[in-house]
């Protein structure tokens, strides 16, 4: 349970695509656009879908 959203590494976003964390989600998603030659799916926005 995690009624508090703070996060550890000062919300740092990880790469869907291989785990990687970077401190901001423009960074993610240029690393996932020059790396995985791909626009990362989904949002910024964490979402518990699972
Ligand atoms: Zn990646």
């Amino acid at each position: 349970m995690s009624s508090n959203e703070s996060t550890d590494e000062r919300s740092a976003i990880e790469c869907p695509a291989c785990g990687k964390c970077f401190l901001t989600a423009r960074g993610m998603k240029s690393h996932h656009l020059q790396v995985h030659d791909e626009a990362v799916v989904g949002g910024e926005s964490r979402k518990s879908e699972r």
